[in-house]
């Protein structure tokens, strides 16, 4: 995985500055669809149908291994949008383990079971 990173720090894919994902991955990607195949093989490790962007993060942050939900040992999918938790994954498989194990957590915005 650490040769499949320097191709795409090569590429442009990943930032060489800030080893950051490149916003424009996408149209990196486009032009060059061989590495699509790459990316998938090189996180296959993952036992969800993650979307390239959440692969590639897997390989940016060096995560080789599939996380799994505290409480069922389900796999757990990475958040990437739309909070601070972007681009991790989440401890719980979904809102229904994360709600049994934290009941006092996001209490406001959570709706009755
Ligand atoms: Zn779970």
């Amino acid at each position: 995985m650490q040769d499949l990173k320097e191709k795409l720090i090569d590429i442009n894919v990943i930032l060489v500055k800030s080893g950051k994902l490149n916003p424009r991955y996408k149209y990196v990607l486009m032009k060059k669809p061989e590495y699509l195949q790459y990316i998938v093989e090189a996180t296959s490790f993952l036992k969800y149908d993650a979307p390239i962007k959440a692969r590639l993060q897997c390989i940016v942050q060096d995560i080789t291994e599939q996380p799994v939900c505290k409480l069922c040992s389900k796999p757990c999918k990475m958040t990437l949008n739309g909070s601070k938790y972007n681009n991790k994954f989440s401890a719980y498989c979904g809102r229904k383990c994360g709600g049994l194990d934290s009941q006092n957590i996001n209490r406001a915005t959570s709706h009755p079971a």
